[in-house]
């Protein structure tokens, strides 16, 4: 199969089977594009959706995030994870706005310079937008072409990488290259998926390579497997008189960087310390453990409920805040926290 014949063939799928009505689908400019790329990164489009409405309703524009707290912009990502991402994003809003008229680059390398935005994320702001020729080589993309050219070797490793850059760039076509890029992020989602691939349905079936070697389930070659290591925190929920928790500014950077937190402590005789309020210990009471699950560690959380013996001691140290479960304030909390605020409310 020719490049040309593969485009084509993607191509003419896309026409009849690819999604024409998402709403990042409506309005392509770069700002949308660049969004909707964004938090599409590791997350299904079924979980993006809602999230990318509400916050082009929030902020219709790249002037509006530059402006905006990244407070308002992490309470609005809180629940999609992977939160550099919303710090990135509010990040380059500010170059945007600020450094560059408001406009965004219209090339490759320009879009990289962002902070938050690789290679793939590029070439897709790029063709979407503006139709420019670029490639893409997404989590679905790399499938694709692992499986079509029977690819051995882990594709996150730089040999394998570099072949799959070669493949992405050789078949992007010149012509209709935004629906390109569509049409393949739609391929990997819906027909190439991760397990049970629906190769039946494929327009590339006639020249897959995997198919035909019957490697479908082997290919793409996952990641090493390495042990996570299991790591152990106390999260100290400290309740006031009206109901209220303590949540602590997390660092800007680094673990839930910016967002809010319960403070945490390794034993509950470091709890005062850590919170900056004299706590009745004796009274503690301590929940059942839930684990949280990093790419690089596991943690192992047990919740404690606490109160404090004088609620009005001065606190210093970390920017904190007494949050009200029924009246939250609009700041991001942290996946486990927002689990762990739930549970304190029924209890
Ligand atoms: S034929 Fe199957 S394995 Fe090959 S690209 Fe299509 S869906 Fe993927």
């Amino acid at each position: 199969m020719t490049s040309d014949q593969f485009s084509t063939a993607v191509l003419d799928w896309f026409d009849q089977n690819g999604r024409h009505d998402l709403p990042w689908q409506a309005d392509k400019s770069s700002y949308h594009t660049w969004i909707s790329e964004i938090m599409l990164q590791q997350t299904q489009v079924a979980t993006v959706i809602p999230y990318f409405e509400r916050f082009i309703a929030r902020f219709p524009d790249v002037q509006s995030l530059a402006a905006a707290d990244q407070d308002e912009v992490l309470h609005l990502w809180t629940g999609l994870g992977y939160y550099a991402r919303a710090r990135n994003l509010h990040k380059a809003a500010g170059i945007v706005a600020r450094e560059l008229e408001g406009s965004f680059p219209q090339t490759v390398e320009g879009l990289e310079a962002l902070p938050g935005i690789g290679r793939s994320t590029a070439g897709a702001i790029l063709s979407i937008s503006t139709g420019r020729r670029a490639a893409i080589l997404d989590g679905n993309v790399k499938r694709v072409l692992a499986r079509f050219y029977a690819l051995d070797g882990w594709t996150g490793s730089t040999a394998v990488m570099q072949e799959l850059w070669l493949y992405a760039e050789r078949n992007t076509p010149w012509h209709r290259v935004g629906d390109y890029t569509q049409a393949m992020m739609d391929l990997g989602a819906t027909l190439c998926s991760r397990s049970k691939p629906k190769c039946e349905r494929c327009p590339l079936q006639q020249d897959c390579a995997a198919l035909a070697q019957g490697r479908t389930a082997e290919l793409p070659v996952p990641r090493p497997k390495k042990v996570l290591p299991v790591r152990q925190t106390l999260m100290l929920m400290v309740q006031n008189e009206a109901g209220e928790i303590l949540l602590q500014q997390r660092p800007p950077s680094g673990l839930w960087g910016g967002l809010w937190s319960l403070p945490q402590a390794t034993d509950l005789r470091d709890a005062e310390l850590e919170t900056g309020l004299a706590l009745e210990l004796a009274g503690a009471k301590v929940l059942a453990p839930l684990r949280h699950t990093f790419s690089h560690f596991h943690l192992d959380i047990t919740p404690v409920i606490v109160r404090p013996s004088d609620a009005g001691a001065v606190m210093e140290g970390a920017p904190r805040l007494w949050y009200n479960i029924q009246r939250p304030a609009s700041v991001g909390l942290a996946a486990p926290v927002k689990r762990l605020l739930a549970i304190c409310q029924a209890c």
